[in-house]
């Protein structure tokens, strides 16, 4: 499976039915089990991202969060260079 096969399991796993079983309360074991299949397909889905693709990734969360009105923009393309080149942000 590819990263995102990964993560598109991981969320049909969460958005569909928890328990196939039909139980009348939640937190069923089934529904645990559901829940740690979806984590492990997350995790395999980070654990298989590139090195490229995570500074990508990391390189889009900041500029989603970026005020472009107001927040230094000096500072943005700084972190993105640092981010860039193989640092944290
Ligand atoms: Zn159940």
């Amino acid at each position: 499976m590819t990263p995102a096969e990964h993560w598109t399991e991981a969320d049909l796993i969460l958005t569909g039915d928890p328990c196939e079983y039909g139980c009348p309360h939640s937190g069923c074991s089934h529904e645990m089990r559901m829940i740690a299949r979806a984590q492990v397909h997350a995790t395999l889905a980070g654990a298989a991202m590139s090195e490229d693709t995570r500074r990508l990734a990391a390189i889009r969360a900041l500029l989603a969060a970026f005020d472009w009105e107001h927040d230094d923009r000096q500072l943005a393309l700084e972190a993105i260079d640092r981010i860039a080149d193989g640092g944290e942000s």
